[in-house]
């Protein structure tokens, strides 16, 4: 796909089962957030790009070929894409931390790891039961109705530069399952990893021409071309609030399918009998997971007044000892940030929570080091003093900024954990189960975590209340978030069709 003798490489868009050139010759830079370095030329897709690639999807839905597969052979191709992606697992890790700037640690032993659970997953529930039972009908009596689950057509999926890989599995792997056809738009900031996936995939010949596109370009170019189209049938989105809106209102003009992923302030619920050992490394983990650069992060953290001393000593102390480094770096727990002007952006957000009266006990800096001198880092912060009304506390950072927030009654923690208007996910941490169900029960979040964070299942549901979204991606739920529902009925005491307006109007003779 390189098309050039530049060293640098150049990605063309992949259409109809081709790599080829944006129509309008245009390519943009991509970088590594750590080193500052040029990775990558990548082509960028303008809307006649985008029509193309719609085309291809639609003519391929159209066609049957993948959509109308038998559902096992269908598991079998994506079983054996899973394998070919499995192979080469370290060529992707490594892009994955070189564009994304994620730890080499996250890169190899999480995202594309889980990844390829997920992704499995999906290729074992596409030989799903495609028909349904139902309940027996009131009436006719004499009647066999069944209820069909059908792909819903051609899917649109954009993805965001915080997980790359994963993010891509997510959205393809459960529309394939289905039997849908694609067009997947990756961050311009992390588009190398969904590239060498699609290369992976191509090169396995298992796919109908058409059935998986991806044009790379800019979001507010391929965006809207991709919402209001009417030959696509189905939005999926993860991203900020704010696109996530726009992205509704666009889709509205043709009522297509929308799932959307967005923003998070999550917050994390230290009960006073919580076993500290797990609970300061794990509230660490919650927000500082990939610099807090997470739509999950727990960056709202509630700790009770009795044990708040001893709390925070630890958690301050501890987080004092997270190295900030390169990614590759294999000790690293913080890399760098996403971009600058992600940085200037979490900088201000500092200087906004010192304004709003909060006390920065840990103050993130840019570090002095001169091996991290091109890249955009900043080590923790940690404000205390927080009031859940600040900006600070309401507003989602994305950068590793915790707010703590001190609280006498958990009935009042849990007031202000819901008072936001996100509800993505939240923590609770105790030894008493039963008190932590209490607690889980009330908090409006589409997963609350007791005694762990962050982690997501195969099997499991994830997506927000409020808005951080709608739908649910993962699980036999993510599936279905890519199905039609058919019910078909018939009428076996064959009974006419119209015989109540018949016999009204013209009584039969
Ligand atoms: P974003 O603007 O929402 O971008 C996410 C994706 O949407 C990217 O592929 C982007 O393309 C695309 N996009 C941008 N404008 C669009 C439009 N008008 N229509 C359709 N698609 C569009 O997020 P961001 O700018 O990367 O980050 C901004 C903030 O979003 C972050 O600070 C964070 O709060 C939040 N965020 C949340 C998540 C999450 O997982 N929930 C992930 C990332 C960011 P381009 O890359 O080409 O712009
Ligand atoms: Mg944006």
């Amino acid at each position: 796909m390189s098309t050039t003798s530049d060293p640098i490489p150049h990605y063309n868009l992949y259409i109809n089962g081709q790599w080829r050139a944006p129509k309008a010759e245009r390519y943009q830079p991509t970088y590594d957030p750590s080193t500052g370095a040029m990775l990558a030329h990548v082509a960028q897709a303008d809307v006649e790009d985008t029509q193309l690639a719609i085309q291809a999807a639609r003519t391929a839905f159209d066609a049957g070929d993948w959509s109308g597969m038998l559902p096992a052979e269908r598991a079998r191709r994506l079983h054996a894409i899973v394998d070919a992606i499995e192979a080469r697992q370290t060529e992707i890790a490594d892009l994955e931390m070189r564009n994304g700037g994620c730890t080499w640690r996250k890169a190899n032993l999480m995202d594309i790891p889980v990844g390829l659970i997920h992704f499995r997953h999906f290729a074992k529930l596409a030989d799903f039961e495609a028909q349904e039972p139902v309940p027996q009908i009131t009436f006719p009596a004499l009647s066999y109705n069944l209820v069909r689950r059908e792909p819903i057509g051609v899917c649109g999926q954009i993805i965001p530069w915080n997980f790359p890989f994963l993010m891509a599995i997510w959205k393809i792997a459960p529309a394939l399952a289905a039997g849908n056809t694609i067009i997947l738009k990756p961050a311009s900031y992390t588009p190398l990893s969904a590239l060498k996936l699609i290369e992976i995939i191509h090169e396995t010949g298992l796919l109908p021409p058409g059935v998986l596109n991806l044009i790379t370009g800019s979001g507010q170019v391929v965006g809207p071309e991709l919402c209001n189209n009417p030959l696509v049938d189905k939005i999926a989105f993860t991203g900020s609030t704010a696109v996530g809106r726009e992205i509704m209102q666009q889709a509205a003009s043709t009522i297509k399918k929308v799932t959307l992923e967005l923003g998070g302030k999550s917050p994390n619920i230290i009960l006073d009998d919580a076993d500290l050992d797990i609970a300061v490394d794990g509230s660490l983990w919650a927000t500082f997971m990939h610099n807090g650069q997470a739509c999950e992060s727990g960056t709202r953290l509630f700790v009770p007044a009795s044990i708040y001393d001893e709390f925070m000593n630890r958690l301050v102390t501890r987080a004092s000892h997270l190295k900030i480094g390169l990614s590759e770096d294999g000790a690293t727990d913080l890399g760098p940030v996403i971009s600058a002007s992600q940085l200037k952006t979490i900088e201000e957000y500092i200087q906004l929570g010192i304004q709003e009266g909060a006390t920065p006990v840990l103050l993130g800096q840019r570090p002095t080091d001169p091996e991290l001198a091109h890249g955009h880092f900043i080590t923790p912060t940690i404000f205390t003093n927080v009031d859940n009304k600040m900006r600070i506390a309401q507003e989602e950072i994305f950068g590793p900024v915790l707010c703590v927030i001190k609280y006498t009654s958990v009935a009042e923690a849990i007031r202000q954990a819901n008072d936001t208007i996100y509800g993505l996910a939240a923590g609770v941490w105790s030894t008493d189960i039963e008190r932590a169900m209490t607690v889980a029960n009330q908090l409006r979040a589409g997963t609350v975590w007791i005694n762990d964070f962050h982690l997501i299942s195969a099997e499991a549901p994830f997506g927000g209340y409020k808005q951080s979204g709608s739908g649910r991606e993962l699980g036999t739920w993510g599936l279905k978030e890519y199905t039609e529902i058919k019910h078909i009925h018939v009428d076996l005491a064959r009974t006419r069709a119209a015989k109540f307006w018949f016999d009204i109007v013209t009584p039969q003779e």
